[in-house]
């Protein structure tokens, strides 16, 4: 991999798809202080630190959830996709009937790697100065605007989609190359109802440990508060770069 240019990497990941797009950004994230525990790597995914302390998002996002959530939850799809990346290996290697394994690990790692993308995104969608509106001159703001008709639209539809997730998943908001425009998707669990090729630029996760030592069954309310810290920043970079891997 060292062969290859950042530019290459991020273009060929761009070929393989959006929701992985952007996974290419993990193993650079290591410069980040805040909070956190970076475990050793055990394969090509590492946890990356938090953005901030674990503190640093109250009253909106509880210090003891930002922990269990980062330390924990996010720390095991980080091993899991890394035990998926050596079991499809051994699989390679043995040959015969260890092939018949493809299938389910195969989904392993896409529902492994789809939770480290997204936890690693969500991280960086919030921040203690976050919220309001995004600069109306910026390319973010512009095109949400464009695709949502209002930045207030778009929050109602990122809103409405999370509160109507069945189970567990997220709302997302992407970049769709082939149209060009915005939209926020939604994924069931970490990996289904993706779109091939859209780029995420926001992730709101709606799984209970996100929310439940805070908010219990009040999915809505600990929405609202994830509106008040986006991190406008975030989205508007993501979008720039998004933008130059046509
Ligand atoms: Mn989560």
């Amino acid at each position: 991999m060292t062969n290859f240019s950042r530019r290459e990497l991020l273009g060929s990941a761009a070929l393989v798809g959006g929701w992985l797009a952007f996974g290419q950004d993990i193993g650079f994230a290591q410069q980040a202080g805040g909070g956190g525990t970076t475990a050793p790597a055990d394969g090509p995914y590492t946890l990356p630190p938090l953005p901030y302390g674990y503190a640093d998002l109250e009253p909106h996002i509880d210090a003891q959830t930002l922990k269990l959530h980062h330390d924990v939850h996010h720390a095991g799809y980080v091993k899991g996709a890394n035990a998926a990346v050596a079991e499809l290996e051994a699989i390679r290697r043995a040959g015969g009937d260890q092939v018949k394994q493809f299938r389910a690990v195969t989904g392993n790692l896409a529902f492994n790697l789809a939770g480290h993308v997204l936890h690693d995104l969500f991280w960086k969608s919030m921040a203690r100065d976050g919220g309001g509106d995004p600069p109306a001159d910026s390319a973010a703001g512009r095109m949400l605007v464009r695709d949502f008709g209002s930045i207030d639209a778009f929050r109602a539809n990122l809103a409405a989609v999370g509160a109507q997730v069945q189970g567990s998943g997220w709302a997302v908001l992407v970049y769709e190359p082939l149209a060009e425009r915005m939209m926020v998707l939604q994924a069931e669990k970490h990996e289904n109802c993706g779109v091939w090729g859209a780029i995420p630029l926001l992730a709101l996760d709606v799984w209970e440990h996100a929310y439940y030592l805070k908010y219990q069954n009040k999915r809505t309310d600990f929405i609202s508060a994830f509106l008040q810290i986006i991190n406008w920043k975030t989205v508007d970079e993501r979008l720039h770069r998004a933008l130059q891997l046509k």
